[in-house]
């Protein structure tokens, strides 16, 4: 039988709103929390898809957000205004950087920018996709109401949330583990899979951080595993994940500084990065300039930690 990467286990359903995020709704028998907001412009179609699915007289209890990116925090604000009294809960990064008002100004941007260009890419995919104004929210909403570190747990009643930290795509990336069902929600730090079963990652801000947060998580030895930006792995690559993601990042390395060592500059390396593992939108999960952005960071991340005169 064919794989669906959005069939999921009981009580874990899928409410993504649209292109750009995967969201998923936990439903525990006291409490409910969502894993990710999505994108900005999702965000009306993301809180119909909740309402749909919450159970009669239960309301939104938690909204986990894994790291500080507007693909996975721009729905946050809508669904604190639909849902006031819902917990947000991040890492203590993703937390002060909420607080600064830089960051709220440039979420704010991206959100907009992003909505053409995702749109533009998915359209295809996502029909007469009716998006919410990009910018139609208070800033008062991107806050972190609950701050998480490594081992907190949530208690949803039946089934409990434990919080990894798992910095390297971000300093404030966090994964999330379902002990009942044995289910794992890692952070992009370990990479996304795309339908080729080839693993996307994007190494912003540290290659070694990145390894650790891997090894770590590949211990927690899950029975399912829910890849961002994917859904459900295939019981085939399970197994192989986090060994995919070791393999992935060491290849991305050595790529990088072979480049860098024959003498091309970090132009000529990007140019390089993009031919080989640029394979069109639907397999790299994100428009062409999302994709450049993270490859020109993941480029001068790596560069910084393993040549040894740092850019
Ligand atoms: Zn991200």
């Amino acid at each position: 039988m064919k794989h669906d990467r959005f069939n999921f286990i009981e009580n874990i359903k899928r409410v993504t709103g649209g292109p750009g995020g995967e969201v998923y709704l936990i439903i525990g028998d006291e409490k409910t929390a969502l894993i990710d907001c999505g994108m900005s412009y999702c965000a009306n179609n993301l809180i119909m898809n909740i309402k749909k699915e919450l159970p009669a007289g239960r309301t939104l209890d938690y909204i986990l957000v894994s790291h500080s990116h507007y693909d996975h925090m721009g729905g946050l604000p809508y669904l604190k205004q639909t849902w006031p009294s819902a917990i947000a809960v991040g890492s203590e990064y993703t937390n002060y950087l909420f607080e600064k008002p830089s960051t709220l100004k440039r979420i704010r941007e991206i959100s907009k920018e992003a909505d053409e260009s995702f749109i533009d890419s998915f359209k295809d995919d996502y029909g007469d996709f009716k998006y919410s104004p990009a910018d139609d929210y208070s800033d008062e909403y991107v806050k972190i109401d609950r701050v998480v570190k490594q081992n907190d747990q949530i208690s949803l009643g039946d089934e409990t949330i434990v919080i990894h930290e798992s910095p390297g795509h971000t300093n404030c990336s966090i994964s999330f583990y379902l002990k009942k069902k044995r289910v794992l929600f890692p952070a992009e730090t370990m990479g996304c899979l795309n339908p080729n079963g080839q693993m996307l990652m994007a190494i912003l801000k540290s290659y070694k951080d990145s390894i650790e947060s891997i090894n770590k998580a590949k211990h927690i030895d899950a029975d399912y595993i829910v890849s961002p930006h994917f859904g459900f792995v295939p019981e085939n690559l399970k197994p192989k994940y986090f060994d995919l993601a070791l393999e992935t990042a060491s290849e991305y390395k050595d790529f990088i500084v072979a480049r860098n060592e024959s003498g091309l500059s970090v132009e000529e390396i990007l140019d390089e990065f993009i031919k080989e593992y640029w394979h069109g939108h639907i397999y790299n999960q994100q428009p062409f300039e999302a994709f450049r952005v993270n490859a020109y960071y993941s480029i001068c991340t790596i560069l910084n930690e393993f040549k040894d005169n740092p850019l």
